[in-house]
Parts: structure tokens; C-alpha cells; sequence
């Protein structure tokens, strides 16, 4: 399978996000999200958000799914594309922290879909994730 993210392979994609956010562990907000990842190898990793009492100790769907991606991958993983959608039917990009941890193993050009707008008027969009941090922290050391 060819990793050239098509729209259909994000099709695909929000539509595996949206299955596992069934998944997602969010007792405390009821806010259930689900990202998954299209990997340059031509596999699929899916993650949901896990709550926590503590509040500061929930990770993203995002997170959680390039968790999976490492594990099951190796450290050389790569991102062609990801979405994220969520079952509340309100906005959800992904956030500054997410935007932040992508950016190790995401290409610039990928695409990323999400849920974007205003309550009552939410669609998904896509944009390279160049356009979601385009000033990534990035010591160059690798
Ligand atoms: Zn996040």
C-alpha cells in the first residue's frame, strides 16, 4: 500500500478515527476523541484520549496513537498523514502540546483533518501540517 495520503485514505482515516473514539476513556469532560495515523510504511495506528483525576495528566488521542505507532514501529515510525474527529460535534484541532510531539515524526506536507468551526456549524478540515506549527521547536540535533 502506497503511503500517498489521497483523500480517500483520509476518508478512511476520520473514519477509523471516529470508530475508536468510541474508546475513548473520558469520564471527567464526556469530551471523546479519537486521532489516527497514517504511517509512511503504509499502516494505520488509532489513539483516544485518556482522562485522569489530576486533569494535567490526560494525554490527547494524538498522543496516545503516535504512542502506539512508536511501540509498535520503532523510533524510525514516520507520519504521512492523521485525523482527528471527536463524538461531541465541536471543534478539535489538535493541541499545542499534540502539535509539538507530531512534529518528531510528522512530514511537513502531510495532511491533517480535523474537526474546525463554531458550535453548530463544525466540518472537517485539512491542512499540511506545516500550517498547524510553523515555528516547531526543533534543536536540530537529529
Ligand atoms: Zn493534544
Amino acid at each position: 500500500m502506497s503511503s500517498v495520503a489521497t483523500s480517500r485514505k483520509i476518508d478512511a482515516l476520520v473514519r477509523s478515527a471516529t470508530t475508536v473514539a468510541e474508546q475513548a476513556y473520558a469520564p471527567y469532560s464526556g469530551f471523546r476523541v479519537g486521532a489516527a495515523l497514517l504511517l509512511t510504511n503504509g499502516e494505520t495506528v488509532t489513539g483516544v484520549n485518556v482522562e485522569n483525576v489530576s486533569y494535567g495528566l490526560t494525554i490527547c488521542a494524538e498522543r496516545s496513537a503516535l504512542m502506539q505507532a512508536v511501540t509498535r514501529y520503532g523510533p524510525g515510525v514516520r507520519i504521512a498523514a492523521a485525523a482527528v474527529v471527536n463524538l461531541n460535534d465541536a471543534p478539535s484541532p489538535p493541541c499545542g502540546a499534540c502539535r509539538q510531539v507530531l512534529a518528531e515524526f510528522i512530514d511537513a506536507n502531510a495532511p491533517v483533518s480535523f474537526p474546525a468551526g463554531s458550535a453548530g456549524a463544525v466540518g472537517m478540515i485539512t491542512v499540511p501540517f506545516r500550517e498547524l506549527l510553523p515555528f516547531a521547536f526543533d534543536l536540530q540535533l537529529k
